[in-house]
Protein backbone atom coordinates (compact mmCIF):
# COMPACT_ATOMS: atom_id res chain seq x y z
CA UNK A 1 0.00 0.00 0.00
CA UNK A 2 2.60 2.31 0.84
CA UNK A 3 4.89 2.17 -2.12
CA UNK A 4 2.04 2.18 -4.54
CA UNK A 5 0.11 5.50 -3.29
CA UNK A 6 3.76 7.28 -3.90
CA UNK A 7 4.77 6.07 -6.72
CA UNK A 8 0.54 6.78 -8.64
CA UNK A 9 0.60 10.50 -6.67
CA UNK A 10 4.20 10.57 -8.74
CA UNK A 11 2.23 9.47 -12.06
CA UNK A 12 -0.53 12.12 -11.47
CA UNK A 13 1.93 15.15 -10.22
CA UNK A 14 3.89 14.01 -13.71
CA UNK A 15 0.73 14.70 -15.74
CA UNK A 16 -0.56 17.76 -13.58
CA UNK A 17 2.27 19.36 -12.75
CA UNK A 18 0.85 22.84 -13.38
CA UNK A 19 -2.39 21.85 -11.65
CA UNK A 20 -1.61 21.33 -8.90
CA UNK A 21 -2.07 24.78 -7.51
CA UNK A 22 -5.14 25.15 -9.89
CA UNK A 23 -7.72 27.03 -7.69
CA UNK A 24 -10.55 24.92 -8.57
CA UNK A 25 -10.45 23.13 -5.32
CA UNK A 26 -12.81 20.11 -4.54
CA UNK A 27 -13.91 19.07 -0.63
CA UNK A 28 -14.03 15.65 0.37
CA UNK A 29 -15.85 14.01 3.42
CA UNK A 30 -16.38 11.23 4.89
CA UNK A 31 -16.29 8.49 8.16
CA UNK A 32 -15.83 5.07 9.12
CA UNK A 33 -17.00 3.48 12.29
CA UNK A 34 -14.46 0.61 12.65
CA UNK A 35 -11.77 -1.00 14.71
CA UNK A 36 -8.20 0.86 14.29
CA UNK A 37 -6.06 -1.02 16.64
CA UNK A 38 -2.72 1.45 16.00
CA UNK A 39 -3.87 4.91 15.65
CA UNK A 40 -0.49 6.35 15.73
CA UNK A 41 0.39 4.24 12.97
CA UNK A 42 -2.13 5.75 10.68
CA UNK A 43 -1.45 9.29 12.09
CA UNK A 44 2.27 9.04 10.82
CA UNK A 45 1.35 7.10 7.41
CA UNK A 46 -1.17 10.27 6.70
CA UNK A 47 1.24 12.96 8.15
CA UNK A 48 3.70 11.67 5.41
CA UNK A 49 1.67 11.41 2.45
CA UNK A 50 -0.60 14.41 2.89
CA UNK A 51 1.97 17.46 4.07
CA UNK A 52 3.07 19.38 1.36
CA UNK A 53 0.36 18.09 -1.18
CA UNK A 54 -1.64 20.52 -1.08
CA UNK A 55 -4.54 19.15 1.00
CA UNK A 56 -5.38 21.15 3.55
CA UNK A 57 -8.57 20.58 6.01
CA UNK A 58 -9.64 18.44 9.24
CA UNK A 59 -8.40 14.48 9.74
CA UNK A 60 -9.51 12.61 13.32
CA UNK A 61 -8.28 9.33 14.06
CA UNK A 62 -9.34 7.42 17.10
CA UNK A 63 -9.48 3.55 17.58
CA UNK A 64 -13.15 3.44 16.52
CA UNK A 65 -12.47 4.77 13.20
CA UNK A 66 -11.84 7.90 10.75
CA UNK A 67 -13.57 11.32 9.90
CA UNK A 68 -12.08 13.36 7.82
CA UNK A 69 -13.27 16.99 5.87
CA UNK A 70 -10.76 17.69 3.29
CA UNK A 71 -10.19 19.94 0.48
CA UNK A 72 -7.78 18.83 -2.16
CA UNK A 73 -7.20 20.16 -5.92
CA UNK A 74 -9.85 19.21 -8.35
CA UNK A 75 -7.40 17.11 -10.26
CA UNK A 76 -6.23 15.09 -7.54
CA UNK A 77 -10.05 13.74 -7.05
CA UNK A 78 -9.91 10.13 -8.07
CA UNK A 79 -6.35 10.04 -6.74
CA UNK A 80 -7.26 10.68 -3.19
CA UNK A 81 -10.51 8.62 -3.49
CA UNK A 82 -8.17 6.07 -4.25
CA UNK A 83 -5.90 6.83 -1.46
CA UNK A 84 -8.18 6.80 1.34
CA UNK A 85 -10.40 3.78 -0.07
CA UNK A 86 -7.26 1.97 -0.11
CA UNK A 87 -6.37 2.53 3.37
CA UNK A 88 -7.65 -0.59 4.83
CA UNK A 89 -10.17 -3.01 3.59
CA UNK A 90 -12.47 -1.96 5.88
CA UNK A 91 -12.83 1.69 4.00
CA UNK A 92 -12.68 0.55 0.67
CA UNK A 93 -16.23 0.70 -0.03
CA UNK A 94 -16.90 3.95 2.03
CA UNK A 95 -18.86 6.56 0.86
CA UNK A 96 -17.02 9.69 0.13
CA UNK A 97 -18.88 13.12 -0.05
CA UNK A 98 -18.00 15.77 -2.33
CA UNK A 99 -18.81 18.99 -3.37
CA UNK A 100 -16.62 21.82 -5.21
CA UNK A 101 -15.44 24.11 -3.06
CA UNK A 102 -16.58 27.78 -3.51
CA UNK A 103 -15.47 31.75 -3.08
CA UNK A 104 -14.66 31.10 0.65
CA UNK A 105 -11.96 29.42 1.20
CA UNK A 106 -12.53 26.54 3.83
CA UNK A 107 -9.47 25.68 5.58
CA UNK A 108 -6.46 27.15 5.88
CA UNK A 109 -4.07 24.23 7.21
CA UNK A 110 -4.13 20.42 7.54
CA UNK A 111 -4.70 19.00 11.06
CA UNK A 112 -4.71 15.39 11.87
CA UNK A 113 -5.72 14.53 15.26
CA UNK A 114 -5.84 11.81 17.66
CA UNK A 115 -9.19 11.55 19.55
CA UNK A 116 -10.97 9.29 22.02
CA UNK A 117 -13.96 9.51 19.85
CA UNK A 118 -14.80 10.68 16.52
CA UNK A 119 -17.92 12.52 17.85
CA UNK A 120 -17.63 13.42 21.14
CA UNK A 121 -20.80 12.04 22.95
CA UNK A 122 -19.88 10.33 25.94
CA UNK A 123 -23.02 8.91 27.64
CA UNK A 124 -22.63 6.97 30.88
CA UNK A 125 -23.61 3.63 30.38
CA UNK A 126 -23.83 3.29 26.95
CA UNK A 127 -20.99 1.26 24.63
CA UNK A 128 -21.23 2.09 20.87
CA UNK A 129 -21.52 -0.52 18.65
CA UNK A 130 -21.02 -0.09 14.97
CA UNK A 131 -22.97 -2.84 13.94
CA UNK A 132 -25.80 -2.34 15.40
CA UNK A 133 -26.88 1.25 14.10
CA UNK A 134 -29.89 1.70 11.84
CA UNK A 135 -31.35 0.74 8.31
CA UNK A 136 -29.68 3.01 5.75
CA UNK A 137 -32.70 5.44 3.29
CA UNK A 138 -31.70 6.34 -0.04
CA UNK A 139 -32.86 9.83 -1.37
CA UNK A 140 -36.46 8.11 -3.29
CA UNK A 141 -37.07 6.20 -0.24
CA UNK A 142 -36.72 9.65 1.92
CA UNK A 143 -38.73 11.23 -0.41
CA UNK A 144 -41.33 8.37 -0.54
CA UNK A 145 -41.66 8.09 3.57
CA UNK A 146 -41.34 11.92 4.60
CA UNK A 147 -44.76 12.61 4.22
CA UNK A 148 -46.35 9.09 5.44
CA UNK A 149 -48.05 9.20 8.76
CA UNK A 150 -46.11 6.11 9.80
CA UNK A 151 -42.48 7.76 9.82
CA UNK A 152 -40.99 10.29 11.87
CA UNK A 153 -38.15 12.32 10.82
CA UNK A 154 -35.41 13.72 13.26
CA UNK A 155 -32.60 16.28 12.83
CA UNK A 156 -29.56 15.28 14.72
CA UNK A 157 -27.84 18.50 13.97
CA UNK A 158 -27.81 21.61 16.27
CA UNK A 159 -30.61 24.13 16.59
CA UNK A 160 -28.53 26.93 14.81
CA UNK A 161 -28.16 24.33 11.77
CA UNK A 162 -31.28 23.37 11.79
CA UNK A 163 -33.10 27.28 12.01
CA UNK A 164 -31.63 28.04 8.22
CA UNK A 165 -32.10 24.94 6.63
CA UNK A 166 -34.27 21.12 7.60
CA UNK A 167 -35.63 18.92 5.80
CA UNK A 168 -40.16 19.81 5.83
CA UNK A 169 -42.20 17.79 8.58
CA UNK A 170 -38.88 16.94 10.12
CA UNK A 171 -38.65 17.66 13.99
CA UNK A 172 -35.65 19.19 15.85
CA UNK A 173 -34.13 18.69 19.46
CA UNK A 174 -32.88 21.47 20.63
CA UNK A 175 -29.67 21.53 21.95
CA UNK A 176 -26.57 23.09 21.24
CA UNK A 177 -24.17 20.36 21.59
CA UNK A 178 -24.64 16.83 20.08
CA UNK A 179 -23.74 15.28 23.44
CA UNK A 180 -26.98 17.36 25.01
CA UNK A 181 -28.76 16.21 22.08
CA UNK A 182 -27.63 12.39 22.57
CA UNK A 183 -28.97 12.45 26.02
CA UNK A 184 -32.43 14.05 25.26
CA UNK A 185 -32.93 11.76 22.36
CA UNK A 186 -34.52 8.20 24.06
CA UNK A 187 -36.80 10.52 26.03
CA UNK A 188 -37.89 12.71 23.06
CA UNK A 189 -38.76 10.73 21.14
CA UNK A 190 -40.65 8.10 23.33
CA UNK A 191 -44.23 8.71 22.40
CA UNK A 192 -43.21 8.19 19.00
CA UNK A 193 -42.13 4.16 19.81
CA UNK A 194 -44.28 3.01 17.71
CA UNK A 195 -43.53 4.78 14.68
CA UNK A 196 -40.86 4.27 12.31
CA UNK A 197 -38.01 6.62 12.96
CA UNK A 198 -35.63 8.39 10.64
CA UNK A 199 -32.77 10.22 11.87
CA UNK A 200 -30.42 12.35 9.50
CA UNK A 201 -27.26 15.06 9.60
CA UNK A 202 -24.73 16.68 7.39
CA UNK A 203 -22.79 13.59 6.69
CA UNK A 204 -24.10 10.78 7.88
CA UNK A 205 -21.70 10.07 11.29
CA UNK A 206 -23.52 11.35 13.87
CA UNK A 207 -26.40 9.24 13.25
CA UNK A 208 -23.95 5.87 13.19
CA UNK A 209 -24.19 6.58 17.00
CA UNK A 210 -27.23 7.92 17.61
CA UNK A 211 -29.46 5.23 15.65
CA UNK A 212 -27.05 2.79 17.43
CA UNK A 213 -28.04 4.77 20.95
CA UNK A 214 -31.75 4.34 20.29
CA UNK A 215 -31.81 0.50 19.63
CA UNK A 216 -29.80 0.64 22.67
CA UNK A 217 -32.94 1.86 24.63
CA UNK A 218 -35.32 -0.41 22.46
CA UNK A 219 -36.38 1.18 19.88
CA UNK A 220 -36.87 -1.34 17.06
CA UNK A 221 -37.92 0.60 13.55
CA UNK A 222 -34.79 2.93 13.22
CA UNK A 223 -33.55 4.58 10.22
CA UNK A 224 -30.80 7.04 9.17
CA UNK A 225 -29.66 9.28 5.51
CA UNK A 226 -27.04 7.39 3.79
CA UNK A 227 -24.60 9.61 3.41
CA UNK A 228 -26.50 12.67 5.04
CA UNK A 229 -28.07 15.58 3.75
CA UNK A 230 -25.30 15.75 1.76
CA UNK A 231 -25.42 12.65 -0.25
CA UNK A 232 -29.11 13.67 -0.27
CA UNK A 233 -28.92 16.24 -1.97
CA UNK A 234 -26.70 14.73 -4.30
CA UNK A 235 -28.48 11.67 -5.64
CA UNK A 236 -31.53 13.95 -5.71
CA UNK A 237 -29.78 15.84 -8.33
CA UNK A 238 -28.63 13.00 -10.00
CA UNK A 239 -31.50 11.08 -10.28
CA UNK A 240 -34.06 14.35 -11.21
CA UNK A 241 -35.82 13.39 -7.70
CA UNK A 242 -38.19 16.16 -6.12
CA UNK A 243 -35.84 18.18 -3.31
CA UNK A 244 -37.70 18.24 -0.14
CA UNK A 245 -34.70 19.67 1.98
CA UNK A 246 -35.18 23.69 2.19
CA UNK A 247 -32.92 26.32 3.37
CA UNK A 248 -29.05 26.14 3.47
CA UNK A 249 -26.76 23.89 5.26
CA UNK A 250 -23.81 24.48 7.17
CA UNK A 251 -20.75 22.28 6.01
CA UNK A 252 -18.04 21.30 8.23
CA UNK A 253 -18.46 24.12 10.57
CA UNK A 254 -20.69 27.12 11.72
CA UNK A 255 -18.60 29.67 9.03
CA UNK A 256 -19.54 28.28 5.85
CA UNK A 257 -23.29 27.53 4.86
CA UNK A 258 -24.29 26.02 0.89
CA UNK A 259 -27.66 27.25 0.14
CA UNK A 260 -29.62 24.68 -1.19
CA UNK A 261 -32.63 26.16 -2.16
CA UNK A 262 -33.75 29.90 -2.32
CA UNK A 263 -36.46 29.47 1.04
CA UNK A 264 -36.23 31.13 3.61
CA UNK A 265 -36.66 29.29 6.93
CA UNK A 266 -34.80 31.59 9.40
CA UNK A 267 -36.50 33.95 12.01
CA UNK A 268 -35.77 36.89 13.82
CA UNK A 269 -35.33 36.01 17.41
CA UNK A 270 -37.10 39.53 17.87
CA UNK A 271 -39.76 40.17 15.75
CA UNK A 272 -40.58 36.42 14.41
CA UNK A 273 -40.59 37.76 10.79
CA UNK A 274 -38.80 35.67 8.38
CA UNK A 275 -35.08 36.83 7.61
CA UNK A 276 -32.37 36.17 5.23
CA UNK A 277 -29.25 37.33 7.94
CA UNK A 278 -26.62 35.09 8.96
CA UNK A 279 -26.06 34.24 12.99
CA UNK A 280 -24.60 36.58 14.91
CA UNK A 281 -23.66 36.24 18.44
CA UNK A 282 -25.20 38.61 21.31
CA UNK A 283 -22.54 41.74 21.60
CA UNK A 284 -23.06 40.84 25.25
CA UNK A 285 -19.79 39.38 25.97
CA UNK A 286 -21.47 37.94 29.16
CA UNK A 287 -24.47 36.31 27.48
CA UNK A 288 -22.96 35.93 23.56
CA UNK A 289 -25.50 33.62 22.59
CA UNK A 290 -26.00 32.42 18.97
CA UNK A 291 -29.02 34.05 16.73
CA UNK A 292 -30.75 35.11 13.86
CA UNK A 293 -32.07 38.70 13.87
CA UNK A 294 -33.20 41.08 10.76
CA UNK A 295 -31.91 44.50 10.28
CA UNK A 296 -34.54 46.55 11.76
CA UNK A 297 -34.23 44.67 15.20
CA UNK A 298 -30.48 44.59 15.09
CA UNK A 299 -30.40 48.65 14.61
CA UNK A 300 -33.32 48.55 17.49
CA UNK A 301 -31.46 46.13 20.01
CA UNK A 302 -27.59 46.94 19.10
CA UNK A 303 -27.25 43.37 17.47
CA UNK A 304 -27.91 42.55 21.47
CA UNK A 305 -30.68 39.06 21.44
CA UNK A 306 -32.85 41.16 24.36
CA UNK A 307 -33.87 44.32 25.73
CA UNK A 308 -32.15 42.37 28.74
CA UNK A 309 -28.74 42.40 26.80
CA UNK A 310 -28.74 45.87 25.36
CA UNK A 311 -29.31 47.32 29.07
CA UNK A 312 -26.49 45.32 30.22
CA UNK A 313 -24.53 46.39 26.76
CA UNK A 314 -24.82 49.92 27.81
CA UNK A 315 -24.13 49.27 31.33
CA UNK A 316 -20.58 48.48 30.50
CA UNK A 317 -20.07 51.25 28.10
CA UNK A 318 -21.64 54.43 30.17
CA UNK A 319 -20.58 53.33 33.44
ZN1 LIG B 1 -36.87 41.40 13.64
ZN1 LIG C 1 -27.93 38.21 24.87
Amino acid sequence: MFKKNQLVFKKYLNNFCEDIHCKKRVILSFYKYFLIINPENLFNFLQFHLKNKNVLGRIYISKEGINAVISIPFILYNYFKRFFRNLYSKTRKMYINYFFENKKIAFWDLRIKIKNQLVSSKIINFNFYPNNCGIYLNASLVNKYLFNKNFIFVDMRNSYEYEIGHFSNSLSIPSKTFREQLKKLPYYLNSYRDKNIVLYCTGGIRCEKSTALLKYYGFSKIYHIYGGILSYIQQVKQNNLPNYFKGKIFVFDSRLFKKITNDILSKCITCKKNTNRSHINCFNNFCHRLFIQCKKCSIKLNSCCSVECRRILYKKIYL
